[in-house]
């Protein structure tokens, strides 16, 4: 059976260096994709992440640009076929495994994917839920892409926060770069519905054409030392 150092160089080999596994028994009640097909064996996952490159962000400062666009675009492309080849190679040891898209929306306006990247990559340690209701990895703030790979294979491999207590603290700067002043406190008051407006307007921007902002995430490198 692979081993994780096994694991380790099969993603490092699909160009993904950030990850976590681990067990997901405890969220996946809350994955929609239950609607669509039975999660009763499926009691791990890997987290994928992809870093945004800095320069892919510069140009950003009331909406997103082109170049986010187009880097976005290829970051989930790389998520989605690293998840793809994973499940392959998990097939091929005798595991059922599945791969969630990094970027699918089921239903806009309730905001509904399959599962939320986010949550599972919390729940792996990756990083924690910041004030812009994205998630926050240690190194990289929210300029990180994600994807999920459930799957049986128990396997883990916790995140770089795994058992830190870690939050925004006495970080705002994400709160005053809102356009529409969706960023308050912390998740809990997160105004989704007015980030979801504006990102809605963006995608008619000529040439954007989907829901895409870039203006939290710019601001995001994590908390301030
Ligand atoms: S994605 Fe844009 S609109 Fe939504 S919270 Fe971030 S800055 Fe505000
Ligand atoms: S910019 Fe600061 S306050 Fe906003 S999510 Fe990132 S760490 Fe938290």
């Amino acid at each position: 059976m692979a081993s994780e150092a096994d694991l380790k160089n099969f993603l490092d080999l699909q160009g993904i260096g950030l990850f976590a596994a681990g067990p997901i028994r405890e969220i996946k009640k809350d994955f929609s994709l239950t609607r669509e097909m039975s999660l009763e064996k499926i009691d791990f996952a890997v987290s994928l992440a992809v870093p945004l490159p800095g320069a892919s962000l510069e140009g950003i400062s009331d909406r997103p640009t082109l170049l986010y666009k187009h880097i976005y675009r290829q970051a989930n492309n790389l998520l989605d076929r690293a998840a793809l080849l994973l499940c392959l190679w998990l097939s091929q040891a005798g595991h059922q495994a599945i791969p969630v898209p990094a970027s699918q929306i089921l239903d806009w306006e309730k905001n509904l994917a399959h599962l939320s990247h986010r949550q599972v990559a919390e729940k792996l340690g990756m990083g924690f839920y910041g004030r812009n209701n994205l998630l926050v990895a240690p190194g990289f703030g929210s300029r990180v892409r994600l994807a999920t790979v459930l799957m049986d294979w128990e396997m883990e491999i916790p995140g770089p926060a795994s058992g830190k207590q870690l939050g925004c603290g006495t970080c705002q700067k994400c709160v005053p770069v809102c356009p529409v002043s969706a960023i308050h406190t912390g998740p809990q008051d997160f105004d989704r519905s007015a980030c979801f407006g504006k990102v809605k307007g963006f995608e008619k921007i000529r040439g954007i054409g989907m829901g895409i902002c870039g203006i939290c995430v710019k601001a995001c490198l994590g908390p301030e030392r």
